[in-house]
């Protein structure tokens, strides 16, 4: 009898395309023999993390031979002060991915729908359809969530709404009225999960305070990260934040030591240097206007957004400007896989990184 491996897979998996993250810099060395190149590819902060919290990690793994604090307890109080909640309404993660997965893994049986937005962060579609069960994509509008749309794909079937606020690759976002306006509607055994991943970017008065709602929507659930604003991505770390009686089936389904003691600690400290987030918030805000303005000075257009990134619209397929801007060191991301198959997503880096971006971009672009 010969191996047949597909004969084996769980419901769901074969269906699967395997998540495409941004190329790292040092896959652009081995490929193309290209050194100093510049990554604005995977949304990461250019400043890096607060040096207090790379001296925290540094202290952290004098104890590595020690398991980490399952429980989270000294993180948990830190972000349980700064948010005015209880701990036991939080859920720490190996990313914000990994409390994605955990909600799904713990809510979302097989056969069951979860309902998402077209052009929404990849990860919710892949968990989905990694339980077997199937994932319920509403048409986008203006590149953004069709909350009315959302409302209408929700069956006696659905189990989980994924809304990305603001969304990746997109960089959209939903108001205060809009986010009320759905879950009021909302039947309460469908859960909702707000994924909150660049919150600390939005300077939009309408923003809801959606951590505020849990108290109003019981089914209600945010996830944030430390990936973003903090400047943590490689050491993954991400939370959740719900009613305890969520978090504490999803404390049953998790790892006990999901999250590892240096990523911990770091992030213990990266909350604490506010000072850190306002300056990488700041940056952020003019290298923002700065690519805007070299975007519309190129003659292209881009979808407006409230986050780190810029998706541009090149009105063409993209894939051969990707390829060009490769050849000259710029990392960007092709999100052909969201759909968006004239659009590259450029995340806001340092001030020379955005002119040596711009710079190549108008080098390849076609006269
Ligand atoms: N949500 C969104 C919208 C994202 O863009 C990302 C990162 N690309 C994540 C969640 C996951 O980030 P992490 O697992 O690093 O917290």
């Amino acid at each position: 009898m010969t191996f047949d491996v597909r004969s084996l897979l769980a419901p769901g998996v074969e269906s699967l395309g395997a998540y495409q993250p941004g190329k790292p810099l040092s896959e652009l060395v081995r490929e193309y023999g290209i050194d100093g190149a510049i990554k604005l590819a995977s949304n990461e902060n250019p400043l890096g993390p607060s040096p207090h919290a790379i001296e925290a990690a540094r202290a952290a793994l004098a104890d590595v031979a020690r398991y980490p604090d399952g429980r989270g307890y000294a993180l948990k109080r830190a972000l349980a002060e700064r948010l005015t909640l209880t701990p036991s309404q939080i859920t720490l993660g190996n990313g914000s991915n990994d409390v994605l997965e955990l909600l799904v893994r713990t809510f979302v049986s097989r056969d069951a729908e979860a309902v998402m937005s077209q052009h929404a962060f990849g990860m919710y579609e892949l968990i989905v359809r990694a339980v077997g069960a199937r994932p319920v994509i509403v048409p986008a509008r203006d590149w953004g969530h069709d909350l009315d749309a959302m409302q209408h794909a929700i069956t006696a079937r659905t189990r989980l709404v994924f809304i990305a606020n603001p969304n990746n690759p997109t960089g959209t976002w939903i108001a205060a009225d809009d986010l009320v306006r759905f879950l009021t509607a909302l039947a309460p055994q469908v859960l909702t999960v707000v994924d909150e991943a660049y919150f600390e970017y939005v300077n939009e008065p309408a923003y809801p305070d959606t951590i505020g709602l849990i108290a109003r929507f019981p089914n209600l659930i945010v996830t944030r990260t430390f990936s973003k604003v903090y400047g943590l991505a490689g050491l993954r770390i991400g939370y959740g934040i719900s009613r305890p009686e969520v978090a504490a089936y999803l404390d049953r389904v998790r790892q006990p030591f999901n999250v590892n003691s240096i990523a911990a600690a770091a992030a213990e400290a990266a909350l604490a240097d506010r000072d850190h987030v306002a300056r990488s918030i700041e940056l952020n805000r003019t290298g923002m206007r700065q690519l805007r303005e070299g975007i519309e000075r190129l003659g292209l257009g881009s979808i407006p957004s409230v986050a780190n990134f810029l998706t541009i619209d090149l009105g063409f397929p993209a894939a051969s400007v990707y390829e060009a801007l490769l050849r000259l060191g710029v990392i960007v991301r092709p999100v052909a896989n969201y759909g968006m198959p004239n659009h590259l997503r450029v995340t806001v880096g340092l001030p020379e990184e955005n002119v040596r971006f711009l710079q190549a971009l108008s080098k390849v672009l076609p006269h």
